[in-house]
């Protein structure tokens, strides 16, 4: 048991002053220290007066198969990036092994990350996230729009989403990811959602994130006309919008950029059991826009890096500060305090996963962040965090430092 006395609790919707928290793999009390000290008596007291002690962070979309990328690829704009990913993809998987995976995972935790989705396409990734102290979705990814070529795409769909079953546990869990209405077959879209209801499992999903997209998707027009003619003979989208939205209608989905999505589809998704995932940072880089968020209501959202693919880093702090920035209508301590919460309690509620609260009986997935000594009023710490936090110092996820 340890107990932690900072100078602030987040829990994160309240700051909570001069109380302690105590905890092993769960929190076991919070109050003032005195308090704590006198029930645990056999708890080592850690005094922490210039921190604040806060939940880990959710990431719920990351793609750590690409962490060998720093300037391979082409930004700027949707499709040559696109372009780009084909012609270097062989060079780039075999480029992240093992070890490559595991410092991804490592600088995450360290970063202030407690739990992840992560999409898989090939599978490389799933031990490594197992055996990680991470909480992890692992979005077991399924992908092609052309019909022969379906039984091959659904048969290593379903071997590694019955490889990552039998690995699962309390904090890895079997997840289905389709890649993107564009992408994805609507009959092998289908089957995997399928797949997902009857295992009642967490299902992730692209939509609309270019406008590239939302062109050949209403249209069969645009720069995806070109590419799908060019790459796969293919002269028309494989799925309409609003049929393949009905597709997720039974399980609960992350839907991912929405950036170009219009009001009947955001409508539509607002009726389901579905949080958006806003990846601003990675929109900015390939040249999507920036999501409305006044839009998206009330369809709730939480941030997420995307993968280094599309990102320089896979720290949500560094998503916040981009958040922060791209969204220059919104007050900024108030939507400093909206994007912590989000990326906190949210997160984890996105993800499935018990936690990303400090509250009594809540899984220890924990931060400790240092406070600028010359702050004045506490409530403007939600925004000042954002702002001056590179790296918390210390991380705990199940009550055990990680960081
Ligand atoms: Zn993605």
């Amino acid at each position: 048991m340890r107990i932690l006395h900072p100078r602030f609790i987040l829990t994160p919707d309240k700051i909570l002053t001069d109380q302690a928290v105590a905890f092993d793999s769960h929190i076991q009390a919070i109050g003032p220290k005195e308090e704590l000290v006198h029930r645990f008596p056999d708890a080592a007291l850690f005094e922490e007066p210039e921190a604040l002690v806060m939940p880990g962070f959710a990431n719920p979309h990351v793609h750590l198969e690409f962490s060998a990328n720093k300037a391979t690829l082409s930004y700027g704009d949707f499709i040559p990036w696109l372009y780009s990913v084909i012609e270097h993809r062989e060079d780039l998987l075999p480029r992240c092994d093992q070890e490559c995976l595991n410092t991804a995972l490592r600088s995450i935790v360290a970063s202030g990350t407690t739990a992840i989705g992560a999409v898989s396409s090939y599978g490389e990734d799933i031990e490594a996230c197992a055996k990680s102290p991470l909480k992890v979705q692992l979005f077991n990814e399924i992908i092609g729009s052309n019909p022969a070529a379906a039984d091959v795409m659904y048969a290593s769909f379903l071997e590694r989403f019955h490889q990552c079953k039998k690995l699962e546990s309390d904090h890895f869990k079997a997840a289905v990811a389709v890649h993107s209405p564009y992408s994805v077959h609507y009959v092998l879209a289908k089957k995997a959602i399928e797949i997902a209801r009857r295992e009642n499992a967490l299902v992730s999903t692209h939509f609309m994130e270019s406008r590239a997209e939302r062109e050949w998707l209403d249209q069969g027009t645009g720069e995806f006309a070109h590419f799908f003619k060019k790459l796969l003979g293919q002269t028309r989208p494989v799925n309409d919008p609003q049929e393949f939205l009905d597709l997720f209608r039974e399980v609960k989905t992350l839907f991912v950029h929405m950036v170009w999505a219009n009001e009947q589809e955001l409508k539509k998704v607002a009726s389901m059991e579905a949080t958006i995932v806003h990846c601003p940072i990675s929109n900015r880089l390939l040249g999507n826009g920036v999501l409305d968020l006044d839009r998206i209501a009330p369809i709730p959202y939480t941030l997420a890096t995307d993968g280094l693919s599309s990102n320089y880093t896979l720290s949500l702090y560094e998503e916040l500060k981009a958040a922060l920035f791209v969204h220059p209508d919104k007050e900024a301590t108030t939507f400093a305090k909206e994007l912590l919460i989000r990326s906190t309690k949210g997160g984890y509620e996105a993800l499935n996963f018990e936690g990303g609260v400090v509250q009594k009986g809540a899984p220890a997935d924990l931060q400790i962040v240092a406070i600028p000594q010359d702050l004045k009023d506490p409530e403007d710490i939600y925004l000042h965090l954002i702002l001056h936090t590179q790296k918390p110092k210390a991380v705990y996820i199940q009550g055990v430092a990680h960081a």
